[in-house]
């Protein structure tokens, strides 16, 4: 096995004016941790792409090798649950963004950051899921704890096309519920309902400023957009219902008011991935084993080699992704 490996790392000079680059790595030049991987797939995230192109501060340590998750096999290991050959995902934990990521052929991180590969499950198709199918999957969890069953009524997902959504409604639908997908691409309809979808409806719909409470439309929902398309989401939320809040794809405001709160006793379900406690990551690599079909999650992701995780990175953050993109390294 050679020395050195590929790696993309982000950089900035003095005028802060940030690059991107294929450089090559040793292990030596890796940062500090107790289990060494050889990244076997990787994705490419929204997070990613944000970093690659600096359109927002998700790097937060310069140079900085980006990529937030990866399933790969361990090298070496001081850490007393892994062992050289362990299958592993690593999700989150400032990975990508403070500590060196995914997009490299080897990855030094804390064993206390990684879950064991689910059995049966490929390193190819646990990228397929990757970050944003794992958050999907926290999200489904949390609608779940707060009573928001298939009985409740029809559950909305926002950003259906992107990474989070289609895994969202792939998920929900397997466990029975009335999938409401919104989408800004109606060409995307039929791949929806592919997943599972039984109703797709427009972006625009939810896009215009909310009022503070509209016809009641569904009993929860997954939203990865935010800004006005949560607070329309919000207000046409049923008694009692809930709402997971996953993403900024469209913006980081929320323009809405109480009303669906005080009013509807509506709850805000916040969902965060990357620093998630492990027994709460285990429990959602187990569903994601048991509720997510894999003949759909092959309908949803498609692979690239390390040479198209810049493009992809581009491409994410200007909408253009469908489902998920995974890396085999
Ligand atoms: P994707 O880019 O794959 O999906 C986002 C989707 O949002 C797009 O496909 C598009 O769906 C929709 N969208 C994009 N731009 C806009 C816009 N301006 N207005 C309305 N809708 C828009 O990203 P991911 O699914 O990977 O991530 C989604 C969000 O979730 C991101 O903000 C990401 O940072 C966040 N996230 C958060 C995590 C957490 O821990 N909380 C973990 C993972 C992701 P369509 O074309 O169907 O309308």
């Amino acid at each position: 096995m050679s020395d050195t490996f590929k790696a993309i790392l982000v950089s900035r000079d003095a005028e802060k004016k940030q690059s991107v680059e294929v450089v090559d790595l040793t292990e030596a030049e890796l940062m500090e941790g107790d289990v060494t991987v050889a990244v076997d797939a990787t994705t490419v995230n929204y997070k990613d792409g944000l970093a690659i192109t600096g359109k927002a501060p998700v790097v937060r340590r310069w140079p900085l090798v980006p990529g937030i998750d990866f399933a790969g096999t361990v090298i070496s290991s001081s850490h007393p649950d892994w062992r050289k050959g362990d299958k592993v995902i690593l999700n989150g934990w400032g990975v990508g963004e403070t500590h060196y990521g995914a997009y490299a052929g080897r990855a030094r991180v804390k064993g206390d950051w990684l879950v064991p590969l689910p059995e049966g499950m490929s390193p190819h198709d646990a990228m397929a899921v990757g970050t944003a199918g794992y958050t999907a999957m926290l999200a489904v969890m949390a609608l779940e704890r707060h009573g928001i069953v298939p009985d409740r009524g029809p559950v909305v997902v926002t950003g259906a096309a992107g990474g989070v959504g289609s895994v969202a409604i792939s998920i929900l639908s397997t466990l029975g519920y009335h999938v409401i997908a919104s989408t800004g691409r109606n060409a995307e309809s039929p791949y929806l309902i592919g997943l599972g979808a039984s109703e797709v409806i427009s972006r625009e719909e939810l896009s215009q400023p909310a009022k503070p409470l509209a016809k009641e439309r569904w009993a929860g929902g997954v939203d990865s957009v935010g800004t006005h398309t949560l607070a329309n989401v919000l207000s046409m939320t049923s008694y009692g219902g809930a709402i997971a809040t996953c993403g900024l794809a469209g913006g980081m405001d929320l323009p809405g008011s109480v009303a669906p709160f005080i009013l509807r006793g509506v709850s805000l379900l916040g969902i965060d991935s990357v620093m998630a406690p492990k027994p709460v990551r285990l429990e959602a690599w187990r569903r994601i084993g048991t509720d997510l079909d894999l003949k759909k999650l092959s309908t949803l992701s498609r692979s690239i080699g390390f040479d198209g995780i810049i493009g992809a990175a581009r491409d994410i953050v200007e909408g253009k992704i469908r489902g998920r993109v995974v890396v085999d390294m």
